[in-house]
């Protein structure tokens, strides 16, 4: 799944790509993709509308019209490619094409079929809308004093805690795993066992790591953004996740890989404690 990082590429590149366009028509093919309105309806509310700025919340990409708030989530595996000509319409993968007034066509394409769409009459308060309900503060405003707060009472692990959207949004299993081996706490650890500090720690690794990886365009796993072009590079800087049985950095001992709630984790149990 995109996380904070990948998301925020797609967001630069279509910005380069498409901004100021206006969208001449609409076209979706899955019922299911606008998720607060029917699919006429959404077809002809963002027909006409010029796309003036682009936004990110957590792992949702949104798009600001002259009257709408466009939110895209794109959960597993949805993707945007921007073409010059009409798309094969045998790909029956695209499930959205998006005329534009520069000639371009921004396609939805989702194999999952998973993604999701929202359009909302415009407004100042973003985190207010209602797809953002269950949604925390994005991790780019997360302080330790915000963690410790949501931490404090938690008999869930901190690897958990920091999946978990409505805490903090944007960081998901690749970033988890290097949050905490970079704060040197085990994930298995309760979260409430962790005192102001660790929150502290945790809170600044997350800010530098994720930031890191939004400079060097996301981690290229598999390719969430190389549909419009961009292969990410942060995968040469994973020091934890993914590198089971290589040595750890710091101590040289082998990083081990684990099953946490039935996700794939990366640790090194020499360096990271577990509280
Ligand atoms: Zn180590």
């Amino acid at each position: 799944m995109p996380e904070a990082p990948e998301v925020q590429t797609v967001l630069t590149t279509l910005e380069k790509q498409i901004r100021n366009a206006r969208i001449e028509k609409v076209e979706i093919f899955h019922e299911k993709l606008p998720e607060n309105l029917g699919v006429h309806e959404f077809e002809k509310m963002l027909e006409n509308q010029k796309i003036l700025r682009f936004f990110r919340l957590g792992k949702y990409l949104g798009f600001e019209t002259e009257e709408y708030d466009w939110i895209v989530h794109l959960r597993m595996e949805g993707k945007f490619f921007v073409f010059d000509s009409y798309p094969d319409p045998k790909d029956k993968h695209i499930h959205a094409i998006f005329s534009l007034s520069t000639g371009q066509y921004l396609c939805y394409h989702d194999t999952r079929k998973f993604g999701r769409m929202y359009l909302y009459p415009k407004t100042e308060d973003i985190a207010s809308l209602p797809c953002f309900q269950n949604v925390g503060i994005d991790f780019s405003k997360a302080s330790g004093t915000y963690l410790f707060d949501r931490t404090r009472n938690s008999k869930r692990d901190i690897k958990s805690v920091l999946l978990d959207q409505s805490v903090i949004a944007g960081i998901g299993n690749i970033y988890a795993d290097e949050i905490l081996y970079a704060a040197r706490i085990d994930p298995r650890s309760i979260a409430s066992h962790l005192d102001r500090d660790d929150c502290e720690t945790i809170a600044a690794q997350t800010k530098r790591i994720l930031n890191e990886a939004i400079e060097a365009k996301g981690t290229t796993i598999r390719s969430y953004t190389s549909s419009l072009g961009v292969e990410g590079q942060y995968q040469q800087q994973l020091r934890a996740h993914t590198k089971e049985g290589k040595e750890c950095e710091q101590c040289h001992q082998p990083i081990q890989k684990i099953k946490l709630k039935g996700r794939s984790t990366y640790f090194c149990p020499e360096c990271q404690v577990r509280k």
